[in-house]
C-alpha cells in the first residue's frame, strides 16, 4: 500500500479532530484569522458531549461575592492535590474572566442577575481567602450550561465559515520519518471511504474515554479515539491513573445530576436522613471536591447507611429549595428527575451513586496547546505539527482531581491559546505541506483489512462490554493493589481478544458495526493506559485512593497516604514500548509564588 494508492486527498491548513467546545472555540480562532481550517467530528457539532455539560463555567468575576484569579488558582491547585502544573494553572485561571466575557459577547445566553451580570453559583472545591468559605464563580445558563456553550461556539464558526466534516471519524495520525505529524487518515461514515486529510498542523480535541467504564454519565461517542491514535502513533498518555467519578449519577441509570444542584443548596442524606458530609468536612460540607464527597458517600454505604432495600445508594434531596427555584435554576434535572428515576425532585429525595465522569490525564501538552513526547532527558520536546487540547489533553490543570466548572473553562482557554499559537505559526513562517510519506495511509488501511478479512472472532460489542466490566472492577473509587494488578493481567488479556475482533456485516454505508470495532482499539489503549499507571503509582492522590496506602491527615509524612517525596509527578504510559516513565511536576508558577504542598482537609 502506499499514498500512490487511489485514496481521495485534500489539503487544509490546519485540520481538528473533534467538534466539542475546544475544538470549536480552537476552530474558531483559526477561521477568523483567514486559515483554511477542517473540523471532524463522529457526530453534529451540537452533539458533542459538551452539549451535555449542566453546571457551569468557573471564572473569578466576583458578581455575587468577592473574588480574585488568586483563590481560583489556590483552589485548583488544592483540588489537584497538588500534581496539577502550577504554571498551566495561573494561565488558565488569570485567562478565565476574559474568556467568559468573550463568550458572552459571542451571545452565549447566560442566566443574568438584577443588575444585568452574569449569575454565579457555588460549586465544589471553589472557595473565598484560600479555603475559608464557598464563593459563587460557576457562571451559568440554568443547567444547560454546555449546551449553550457548544450552540453560541457553533453559530460562530458558521460565520466564520469553518468547513465541517460531520459523521466523519479520524482513524490514525500521518507521521513522517522525522517524527512530524503532518495530517490525518479518515472514515467518511456515509460512504465507508477512506481519505486522507494533509495539513500544516493538526489538532486533537477528541474529548474523553468515559466509556473504558460500565457505569459512565458519558456519552457513547467518549471512547478515547484520540488517545488511541496518539498511542499508536508513539506518543505516551499521561497521568491516566486519574479518573474522577462525580458524586451524583443517577443511581442505576448513569445519567448525571449536576453538582450545580449542591451549589443551590441540595443536600446529601443517608439511611438515617443525616447530613453525613458535615462530618467529613466541616467547612465545605456537601461543597467539597468531588473526589472527597464520592469517597464519602461510598463510605457511608460500606459501613452500612445506604439507602433503599439493598442499602446501595445515597440520596440527594432538594426538597427545601422549592419548586419555582428548581424549575428556574435546575429545569433539566427535574426532567431527568422525572424520565430516569421517576422522581418528582420538588417531592422526594433523588437516589445517586458516584458514576464514572472524566478523565484528568492525557496526551501531554505545553500551555500553547502543542503536544510534548519525551525525548531521551528532555520531557519538554514538541511534536512538530501536532497540538491537543480539552478532555483527551492533559496540560495539566486538573491533576489528580479535576473541580467542576474547570473543564468547560480549560476547553475555552486552552482552545484559544492553541488556535493563536498555530496562527502565530503559520503567518510568521509561511510554508507549503510536507510532503507525506509514502506508507502515509498504511496503519489505517491496514487496521481496517483486518476487520474485512475476519472471518471468525469475537464481536466488538461483547470485547468492550467486558473490557468495561473489568475497569469497573479493577479501577474504582476505592482501589486495591492487589485488585488493580489483577486488573493489568485482566486487560492486557483482553487486548489480545482485541486483536481478534471480526465484522459480519462488511457493508461500507453506513456500517456502525465497522465504526464500533474501531473504536475498541482506542478504548483499549486508554484503559491499558489508566490500569498500568494505576497499579504502579503506590499512594493515594487525589481520585487516586488505594486502601493498602491509606493514612490518617494527622500523618506528617505522608498525610492521607499522600507521598510527596517520591510521587509528585507524572506518569507517562508509552503503549509502544509497553513501559512506564515519569517526569516532575511544575511547581513554579508563571509570576506568583507557588502553593506549597499541604494536608488536604476541608
Ligand atoms: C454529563 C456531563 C456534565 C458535565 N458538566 C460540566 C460542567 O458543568 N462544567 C464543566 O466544566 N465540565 C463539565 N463536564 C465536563 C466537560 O463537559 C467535558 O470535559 C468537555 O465538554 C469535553 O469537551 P471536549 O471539547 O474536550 O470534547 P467533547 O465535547 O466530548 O467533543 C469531542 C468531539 O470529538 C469528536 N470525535 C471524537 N473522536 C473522533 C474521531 N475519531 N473522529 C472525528 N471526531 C471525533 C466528537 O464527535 C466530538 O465532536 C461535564 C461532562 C459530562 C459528561
Amino acid at each position: 500500500m502506499s499514498v500512490g494508492s487511489n485514496l481521495s486527498r485534500r489539503k487544509f491548513d490546519v485540520v481538528i479532530v473533534g467538534a466539542g467546545g475546544s475544538g470549536m472555540r480552537a476552530s474558531l480562532q483559526l477561521s477568523r484569522a483567514g486559515l483554511n481550517v477542517a473540523v471532524l467530528s463522529k457526530v453534529f457539532p451540537t452533539r458533542s458531549h459538551t452539549v451535555a455539560a449542566q453546571g457551569g463555567i468557573g471564572a473569578s468575576l466576583g458578581n455575587m461575592s468577592e473574588d480574585n484569579w488568586h483563590y481560583h488558582f489556590y483552589d485548583t491547585i488544592k483540588g489537584s492535590d497538588w500534581l496539577g502544573d502550577q504554571d498551566a494553572i495561573e494561565f488558565m485561571c488569570r485567562e478565565a474572566p476574559k474568556v467568559v466575557y468573550e463568550l458572552e459577547h459571542f451571545g452565549m445566553p447566560f442566566d443574568r442577575n438584577a443588575d444585568g451580570s452574569i449569575y454565579q453559583r457555588p460549586f465544589g472545591g471553589h472557595t473565598a481567602n484560600y479555603g475559608e468559605k464557598p464563593v459563587q464563580r460557576a457562571c451559568a445558563a440554568a443547567d444547560r450550561t454546555g449546551h449553550a456553550m457548544l450552540h453560541t461556539l457553533y453559530q460562530q464558526n458558521v460565520k466564520s465559515r469553518t468547513q465541517f466534516f460531520v459523521e466523519w471519524m479520524a482513524l490514525d495520525l500521518i507521521r513522517d520519518a522525522d517524527g512530524d505529524v503532518v495530517g490525518v487518515t479518515a472514515l467518511e461514515m456515509e460512504t465507508g471511504e477512506v481519505h486522507i486529510l494533509e495539513a500544516k498542523t493538526t489538532l486533537l480535541a477528541t474529548g474523553g474515554a468515559g466509556r473504558i467504564y460500565a457505569a459512565s454519565t458519558n456519552a457513547f461517542i467518549n471512547t478515547g479515539d484520540g488517545l488511541g491514535m496518539a498511542a499508536r502513533a508513539n506518543i505516551p498518555l499521561q497521568d491516566m491513573e486519574f479518573w474522577q467519578f462525580h458524586p451524583t449519577g443517577v443511581a442505576g441509570a448513569g445519567v448525571l445530576l449536576t453538582e450545580g444542584c449542591r451549589g443551590e443548596g441540595a443536600i446529601l442524606r443517608n439511611v438515617n436522613g443525616e447530613r453525613f458530609m458535615e462530618r467529613y468536612a466541616p467547612t465545605l460540607k456537601d461543597l467539597a471536591p468531588r473526589d472527597f464527597v464520592s469517597r464519602c458517600m461510598d463510605q457511608e454505604i460500606k459501613e452500612g447507611r445506604g439507602c433503599g432495600p439493598n442499602k446501595d445508594y445515597i440520596q440527594l434531596d432538594m426538597t427545601h429549595l422549592g419548586g419555582d427555584t428548581i424549575l428556574k435554576r435546575l429545569p433539566s434535572v427535574f426532567e431527568i428527575g422525572h424520565n430516569f428515576a421517576n422522581v418528582d425532585i420538588t417531592k422526594e429525595p433523588i437516589p445517586v451513586v458516584p458514576t464514572i465522569h472524566y478523565q484528568m490525564g492525557g496526551i501531554p501538552t505545553n500551555i500553547n496547546g502543542q503536544v510534548v513526547a519525551p525525548k531521551g532527558d528532555d520531557y519538554k520536546s514538541v511534536v512538530n505539527g501536532l497540538y491537543a487540547v480539552g478532555e483527551c489533553s492533559c496540560v495539566s490543570v486538573h491533576g489528580a482531581n479535576r473541580l467542576g466548572t474547570n473543564s468547560l473553562l480549560d476547553l475555552l482557554v486552552f482552545g484559544r491559546a492553541a488556535g493563536n499559537h498555530i496562527v502565530d505559526a503559520i503567518k510568521n513562517a509561511p510554508r507549503s505541506h510536507k510532503e507525506l510519506p509514502k506508507d502515509a495511509a498504511d496503519l489505517a488501511l491496514s487496521r481496517l483489512a483486518r476487520l474485512d478479512g475476519s472471518t471468525s472472532g469475537e464481536y466488538a460489542q461483547d470485547v468492550a462490554n467486558d473490557l468495561r466490566a473489568s475497569m469497573q472492577k479493577h479501577a474504582g473509587v476505592f482501589r486495591t493493589q492487589k485488585m488493580m494488578d489483577e486488573g493489568v493481567v485482566s486487560i492486557a488479556a483482553i487486548r489480545e481478544r482485541v486483536k481478534g475482533i471480526t465484522l459480519k456485516d462488511k457493508s461500507k454505508v453506513f456500517n456502525t458495526a465497522r465504526i464500533e470495532a474501531l473504536e475498541v482499539e482506542n478504548l483499549i489503549e486508554a484503559a491499558q493506559a489508566t490500569i498500568v499507571s494505576a497499579a504502579a503509582r503506590r499512594e493515594c492522590r487525589g481520585a487516586h485512593t488505594v486502601n493498602d496506602y491509606e493514612r490518617g491527615a494527622d500523618d506528617a509524612e505522608f498525610p492521607l497516604g499522600r507521598n510527596d517525596r517520591e510521587w509528585m509527578k507524572h506518569t507517562l504510559w508509552d503503549s509502544a514500548t509497553n513501559s512506564l516513565s515519569y517526569k516532575p511536576v511544575q511547581l513554579k508558577p508563571l509570576t506568583v509564588e507557588s502553593v506549597p504542598p499541604k494536608v488536604r482537609t476541608f
